[in-house]
């Protein structure tokens, strides 16, 4: 299994450094070429707005939308959220625009109002999920098959997946606990065992 990072800024390094303890292959990706081959791909955390100026003179979104049209599983945690979100609040960039939501950025105010929260993700397990929220966006609306994986104790909806396609509004790449990473491989598993032309490959492979 091959996981990318995009690694133009943000929090890669982490994800990265997690993906290897569950030892997966991860490599971070800048440029388009290093995109071939991947079962998986995240976009960190960051900054939404200069992720995305790289991302477009890199020549990576349109690569990137083209996999994800074709089923390639994509996790993206806080400014990776707002780049999947196909609507995005007071936005004027562009952005991936590959799951069906509407996005706030910055939705709880400023750095000082980063803050932390146990939250319960039923799919990721039964304990809590200690979610840290650093001037982090949140889903305002979810549209048909957009399934809801978490909120905050209000009602926020903090977390989604649809169909192969993850994000949540936290960073779970700074926290010890590897669930929310592993949700994600068991996606990217159930890809790769779904295609079987990639399954056959993979099987002879694996034999020989
Ligand atoms: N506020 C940032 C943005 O919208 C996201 C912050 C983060 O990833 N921690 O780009």
């Amino acid at each position: 299994m091959r996981v990318g990072v995009l690694a133009l800024q943000g929090t890669f390094i982490e994800h990265i450094g997690i993906l290897r303890q569950l030892g997966v292959e991860a490599h971070p990706i800048r440029l388009p070429h290093e995109l071939d081959t991947l079962d998986g791909l995240i976009v960190p955390g960051g900054e939404s707005t200069t992720m995305m100026k790289l991302m477009e003179s890199f020549g990576l979104l349109q690569p990137i939308r083209e996999m994800a049209q074709d089923g390639l599983p994509i996790w993206g945690t806080c400014a990776g959220m707002v780049l999947l979100a196909k609507d995005v609040f007071n936005y004027e960039m562009e952005t991936l625009g590959l799951m069906d939501v509407k996005i706030r950025r910055n939705a709880f105010g400023s750095q000082v109002d980063s803050f932390e929260a146990d939250l319960e993700v039923p799919l990721v397990g039964e304990e809590p999920f200690h979610a840290i929220f650093i001037r982090a966006p949140i889903i305002e609306e979810a549209k048909l098959g957009v399934k809801i994986l978490s909120r905050l104790p209000d009602g926020t909806i903090v977390a989604i997946r649809q169909n192969r396609l993850l994000a949540c509004a936290f960073h779970p790449e700074f926290t010890d606990d590897l669930r929310f990473h592993s949700y994600f491989l068991n996606i990217v598993s159930q890809k790769l065992s779904h295609n079987p032309e990639d399954g056959i490959l993979r099987g002879s492979r694996l034999g020989s």
